[in-house]
């Protein structure tokens, strides 16, 4: 795609039509409430939450996209002095509220850029998203993907939510008496909550700025800022700490639960580091999983593929894995990942990663440090696009037709 005309999480630079997938500070770093360089086009409910994350924000400036169809933007081509069409389609990504890829095509030819998305086709959503990608595409295969590379690792499998989700249920129910802190990000894990306080009968306590966040994505009874009214709270991830669990059970006997992806072992922290013995770590991710990744790619088949998360505690290319799909230009591709990408690891075998530092340790065969995981996990980087110019700049009117 020609330089100057579309940037998708990418503030920094000028262009004619700016795309939010959602609202994850990983993917809004550089935006603003003084935000002025362009439109900026979004899910409704991303247009719906992003004044309360940016107070101020021109709304004159916010194009909502509604998530399964598909919009053409007539964008002005430098190079050949004229109009050119960019036709759009919003997937939802069944990722955090609000979240999206989007689906180019135009003279370029196909470029899908997914964000952060969880591919879970036994959910009814991800069909109805697989639905709209697959009638977007109309058969062609997609030129250049931009990935969500989170997990892309064999080791990283876990089950569907709502599966952990009845595991997380099961924890409670075991703990009669015990607090429960579970540990969320400003926005996502809202249907664990959902299922958990449906399945015990309880409301679930927020901290406040969470609450209001609840309030505009329309759950006005199940949350709470009362802590008297219940004994399940939901948590900033930042302040799920061992010491904050042995703090609280210095009070009152308390269970930790943290949803993620990685899977934490207790046995390895017992050795040299603390792990609590209330903390229960559960497989609820919305990333997609090893074996989700696989599925995708089949499906899209893609020419090029980059991952967009290149400074997450465990950057992995996916086209280490995937090179082997029909008409994947490893060559082309590696040349498009420039020297941006700052792993805390380093592959140093088909399947192998090895940690540079000291203060290493090891989960499912693979080698994490156990400090810098900890920043990370704290600061939520994580997703940028891997190479400078590949959707960008320039400055012009955008017209919906
Ligand atoms: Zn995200």
């Amino acid at each position: 795609m020609e330089k100057g005309l579309i940037s998708v999480d990418r503030w920094g630079q000028e262009s004619q039509a700016y795309f939010l997938t959602h609202l994850h500070a990983d993917h809004t770093k550089g935006l603003s409430p003084q935000w002025c360089r362009g439109p900026l086009f979004c899910s409704p409910i991303s247009a719906h939450l992003l004044p309360s994350k940016f107070p101020g924000f021109d709304p004159s400036l916010i194009r909502v996209l509604d998530v399964g169809s598909t919009q053409c933007l007539s964008l002005h081509s430098h190079t050949a002095g004229s109009q050119v069409r960019v036709v759009v389609t919003t997937i939802d990504a069944h990722h955090c509220p609000g979240a999206v890829m989007y689906l180019f095509r135009g003279e370029f030819g196909c470029v899908l850029y997914t964000g952060d998305f969880r591919w879970e086709l036994r959910s009814k959503r991800a069909m109805m998203g697989k639905k709209t990608l697959l009638e977007a595409l109309q058969g062609d295969k997609v030129d250049a993907l931009y990935l969500d590379n989170t997990y892309c690792h064999p080791s990283f499998s876990f089950p569907p939510r709502e599966v952990v989700a009845e595991q997380v249920v099961d924890i409670i129910t075991r703990h009669p008496n015990h607090d429960v802190i579970i540990g969320i990000d400003t926005l996502g894990k809202e249907d664990l909550l959902l299922h958990i306080s449906q399945a015990l009968g309880t409301k679930i306590w927020v901290w406040p700025e969470r609450l209001q966040i609840m309030h505009l994505l329309g759950f006005d009874d199940i949350f709470t800022t009362n802590s008297n009214l219940t004994r399940v709270r939901a948590v900033p991830r930042y302040s799920f700490t061992f010491d904050t669990l042995e703090s609280l059970n210095t009070i009152h006997p308390t269970i930790g639960i943290m949803p993620s992806g990685l899977p934490w072992d207790s046995k390895i922290f017992n050795n040299d580091d603390k792990l609590h013995q209330y903390a229960y770590p559960v497989l609820y991710s919305e990333h997609s999983c090893f074996s989700e990744l696989q599925e995708f790619m089949k499906l899209v088949q893609p020419s090029i593929v980059t991952g967009i998360v290149s400074s997450s505690f465990c950057y992995i290319n996916p086209r280490h894995y995937f090179s082997r799909l029909n008409n994947f230009n490893y060559e082309k591709a590696e040349s498009l990942k420039g020297n941006r990408n700052k792993s805390l690891l380093r592959r140093t075998g088909s399947n192998r990663l090895k940690v540079r530092k000291e203060g290493k340790f090891k989960i499912a065969g693979l080698s994490f440090h156990r400090g810098r995981v900890a920043i990370m996990r704290k600061e939520r980087r994580g997703a940028k696009i891997a190479e400078t110019d590949a959707l960008c700049t320039s400055k012009l009117n955008v017209k919906m037709g």
